[in-house]
Order: C-alpha cells, then structure tokens, then sequence
C-alpha cells in the first residue's frame, strides 16, 4: 500500500499537483470529495479520511461512505468534525474516548477502534468554512499506532488551502445550475445532467423523462397570493426529489413545470412512477398560513430517445403534457393519438 509511510517533500509536491490538476477539472461532487479525501489521507498516512462538506441550507454536513459514492449525513453540529467546522478549529485528538465530543456509536457498530483523529476545517476565499478532513489512525513508518502532531497539521493545510478553491469552484458551478427557490436543478442544470447521465448510456440501456405541471396555478397565485404559490411550488419540487432515485434527476424546467429524468427506466416504470406522483399531489394538503391548499398536476411521459437532442426530447414529453391539459388536466398521458383533429386545428389556428 503507497500509504504506509512518509512520503518526501518531492513525494508530495508530486501527489499534490497530481490531485489538483485532477480536481480543478472534476464537476461531479463525488468525485471531487473522493479525490481530495484521497490527497488526505496520503498526506498525513492515515488508516482512514474522510473529507465533509458543509451544506448550510440543509444544516448539514456529509461525506462519501467508506466504498462507492453513497453518502452519509448528519446534522451539521454533530461530532468533532461538526465542532470543528462551527469553530473553525483544527482539532488533535490522540485518545478520543476520552473525549466527550466523540461519539463512539460508529466503532460500536463496526467494531472499528479509533485511537487517533485529526480534524481540520477548510475555509473559502473568504475564510468562511466550507468543509473539513477528518483523518483518523495514524500509522507511523513501521505500520504502527501512532499520534497526530504538528507535523501532520502542516501537511494537511498545504492541501486545505487548494482544497478550498476547488471545493468553491465546485459550488459555483454548482449554483448557476441550482433554482434558489425550490433548491431543484434549473434547465442548465439537465442539461448538464443530460450530458451526464443520459447522452453517456449505451444504446441498449433505456432511459424516460416524465414533465408535469401544476394545474391552474395562477388560480393559486391569485386566490392565497404569491407566497402561498411559492410555498406549494417547494413542496411540489419536494414530492418529486424524495421520490426519485439517486441516479435519476428532478429539475425546475420554468415557473411550475418540473421535468424527471430517469435513467434505466423504461417507459412502463416511468408511468408508474408518474402515476403514483399524481395521485400523492391530488391527495395532498398543502398548509400556508393556517389554510389548507389542494392542487393537481398534469403529467407527460416518454421514452428518452438517444437520436434526439435534449431540446427535442423535452418537446416530444411537453406535446404529451399538452394533450393532458387539453384533455381535463389531473392525469398522466404516455401516448398521443395518430392524429388528433383538436390538436391540428390549435396548430392551424396558431
Ligand atoms: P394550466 O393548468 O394550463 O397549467 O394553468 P396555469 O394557471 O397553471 O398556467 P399559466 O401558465 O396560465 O400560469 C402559470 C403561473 O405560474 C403564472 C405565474 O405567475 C406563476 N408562476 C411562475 N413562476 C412562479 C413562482 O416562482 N412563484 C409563484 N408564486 N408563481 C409563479
Ligand atoms: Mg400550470
Ligand atoms: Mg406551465
């Protein structure tokens, strides 16, 4: 293993511009967070790290499990990290049962012993904290128990500060993409997530795109006022991200029409999936301000197909949306009929 022992200056001025040119290219959160968790550890030769990132709207801080991308997270004052990134506090800890702000559950559980922890908070350009490493047993040269020192400190901070710009890097990038209201992807957003996600699929690996749109909200802007739209508009855009998976992406396409991309879905899935959306908005109860709101959504439903642009894609669902309104609204359309005289006269009129 390259990281059972001290690497020269040479060593690791080498693995640092390694990782960096690696970084500042990397879009993917992910993989940015294993990349500099990786550069952590190397470091400071430690058995385990851990690289959290800081989610102050969400009060929380996560990080990647040990294997794979899933993540874990947890309140953002929780634990030494959580201590650390509050304080903005480089914390050495060489005997962490003896430490009341540890929390031994996880060993417990996993029947892993920490002996030694470093936890050290990275700032932004402004100094504001934006994440921290955590590394955790250190191992000396010979492969044994050791304690962290200064020394350990002074490599990791030679990464914090590059950690930092790219870690901001990423969230700028990140909020051009993001619609602050709602805190879904925006129409920059899928198609970087089109890009992604859909355009990199085989050929014989299927994918589906649900749009939908809320019914009659202007009648809700004008009955309980803008506020209360806003308010159903979150909770419409929460509806639709806690009932998606990891892979697949929810987006804001413009004021109340929400598009689904659903990677490895088949259109059959994607109806369900649709269906059961619709069914959970028309049986739900939105509370603004002590009054109750009820709304319905109408829902499209396609088979992405790869020979299209993204473009084209989103205006084969959106003419299955048409047809759903035109057609009482509240339900899910996957087909168009061969030709429907009501629909070629719109486009005559038009
Ligand atoms: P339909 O069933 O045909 O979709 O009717 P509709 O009233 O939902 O559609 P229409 O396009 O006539 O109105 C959409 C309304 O959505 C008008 C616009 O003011 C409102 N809207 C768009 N963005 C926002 C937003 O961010 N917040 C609020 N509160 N309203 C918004
Ligand atoms: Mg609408
Ligand atoms: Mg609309």
């Amino acid at each position: 293993m390259d990281n059972q022992k001290y690497l020269s200056s040479d060593e690791l001025l080498e693995k640092i511009f390694y990782y960096m040119s690696r970084l500042f290219e990397e879009k993917e959160l992910s993989t940015t967070l294993f990349l500099l968790t990786d550069l952590g550890k190397t470091l400071v030769n430690s058995d385990r790290a851990s690289f959290w990132f800081w989610d102050r709207r969400k009060h929380t801080i996560w990080t990647l499990a040990a294997l794979g991308t899933d993540t874990i997270e947890i309140p953002e004052n929780s634990g030494l990290v959580g201590a650390s990134m509050m304080n903005n506090e480089i914390l050495i800890i060489n005997d962490p049962y003896s430490d009341s702000r540890f929390n031994p559950a996880v060993d417990r559980e996993t029947g892993y012993v920490t002996k030694s922890i470093l936890t050290m908070p990275v700032t932004n350009n402004d100094g504001k904290v934006i994440g921290a490493y955590q590394a955790i047993n250190k191992i000396d040269n010979e492969g044994n128990d050791a304690a962290f020192t200064e020394e350990d400190v002074k490599r990791l901070s030679l990464a914090t500060a590059f950690c930092g710009r790219s870690l901001e890097s990423y969230m700028l990038y990140n909020e051009a993409m993001e619609d602050p209201l709602t805190g879904l992807r925006n129409r920059r957003g899928l198609h970087a997530h089109y890009e992604r996600r859909i355009a990199t699929l085989r050929i014989y690996e299927k994918a589906s795109i649900i749009m939908c749109d809320i019914d009659h909200f202007k009648h809700v802007n004008d009955t309980y006022g803008h506020n209360a739209g806003d308010e159903v508009l979150k909770y419409v855009a929460n509806l639709l991200q806690s009932s998606i998976r990891i892979d697949d992406g929810a987006f804001r396409w413009g004021g109340e029409e929400f598009i689904l991309l659903l990677p490895h879905k088949s259109t059959a899935e994607a109806i369900v999936l649709a269906e059961r959306l619709r069914s959970l908005i028309e049986e739900s109860v939105i509370t603004f301000e002590g009054t109750d709101i009820k709304i319905t959504m109408s829902f499209g439903v396609s088979e992405i197909n790869p020979e299209l642009t993204t473009e084209e894609n989103v205006e084969a669902v959106d003419a299955k949306l048409y047809y759903a309104k035109e057609h009482g609204r509240n339900r899910v359309i996957s087909e168009l009929p061969e030709s429907d005289p009501e629909e070629s006269n719109e486009e005559t009129e038009n």
